[in-house]
């Protein structure tokens, strides 16, 4: 049988958002509900602003919008669109292109690669959950001649380490880097980022790895074998970020992007139609990015 592609649908989406004060609403709901608190002053009440949605502090007069703080703020088209954007975005598991997301708005190309990258922004991982349990840790490398490639130019060649959280039979969680190289320092900071102390973490024999036995306990070394027996799962994992990267217009240069959204909806895909939810939520909540933190 056919799994269902269960995410949410472009006439639930519709419905949801009509329009643009049906956006502004939705902020304003979720950033205020029934309270408020002055930014600039700390006072509680409030009187509406000459602009519907906005809050006006009656002490300091301050004028609070629905945006401010969030990564919607000071976006110079219409909010419905970059509703859309962010819909487009967490449903196309495939990814969208910045010109394809032109196409379908009506926006410019360069507007919407701009603002891809502030959703983008909002797939990152917090670093929060660390991965727990059984997990797999190896490098790869991602452009350049990659095997099984002819004749592709993937630009400059890059290493990126992986690592997986094993649940059962299965991989419950995925994360990524790209680094400069496989020593000790670099693969260290990657795995004290996203892996927790107490994991039975397993690597190749790689002498990069062995350092890390101090921070953590369970490391075991294993051969890894010829392209990766010993870790068939994780290299499943791997081809399949491979295989979706060759599959749209990449640039090298934003390689660690392309990991954050491909783990973001990796790790997610439990959440079906909440996943647009999650990631509107998401961006509600991470500081407006101006034009040159997006671009480093
Ligand atoms: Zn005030």
């Amino acid at each position: 049988m056919e799994k269902k592609f269960d995410s949410l649908t472009i006439f639930e989406f519709q419905q949801r958002f009509p329009d643009e004060d049906a956006c502004l609403a939705y902020l304003a709901r979720k950033k205020w509900g029934d309270g408020y608190v002055c930014p600039r002053c700390g006072n509680t009440k409030f009187c509406k602003g000459e602009k519907e949605h906005n809050r006006q502090c009656t002490r300091c007069r301050y004028i609070s919008s629905p945006t401010s703080g969030t990564l919607f703020h000071k976006v110079k088209f219409p909010l419905l669109k970059a509703f859309y954007v962010v819909y487009y975005v967490s449903t196309n598991k495939k990814g969208i292109s910045s010109t394809e997301l032109s196409r379908k708005l009506g926006l410019r190309q360069k507007t919407c690669w701009l603002f891809k990258q502030k959703v983008m922004v909002a797939m990152r991982s917090s670093g929060r959950s660390l991965l727990q349990g059984k997990v797999e840790v190896d490098e790869t490398v991602v452009g350049g001649q990659e095997e099984g490639v002819v004749g592709r130019k993937n630009g400059k060649k890059q290493l990126v380490v992986f690592a997986i959280e094993r649940k059962g039979k299965g991989v419950s969680r995925l994360y990524g880097k790209v680094v400069k190289n496989a020593s000790a320092r670099e693969l260290g900071g990657f795995m004290k980022q996203t892996i927790d102390k107490a994991a039975e973490v397993k690597t190749d024999a790689w002498m990069g790895y062995a350092p890390l036995k101090a921070h953590f306990g369970g490391l075991k070394q294993v051969p890894s074998g010829r392209k990766g027996e010993s870790f068939p799962d994780l290299h499943r994992v791997i081809m399949g970020f491979k295989g979706w990267l060759r599959g749209m217009h990449h640039h090298a240069e934003l390689l660690q992007s392309y990991i954050d959204e491909y783990t973001y909806r990796f790790n997610r895909s439990f959440m079906g139609k909440g996943l647009f939810d999650n990631l509107l939520d998401r961006m509600l909540t991470i500081q407006p990015h101006s034009y040159k933190m997006l671009i480093t």
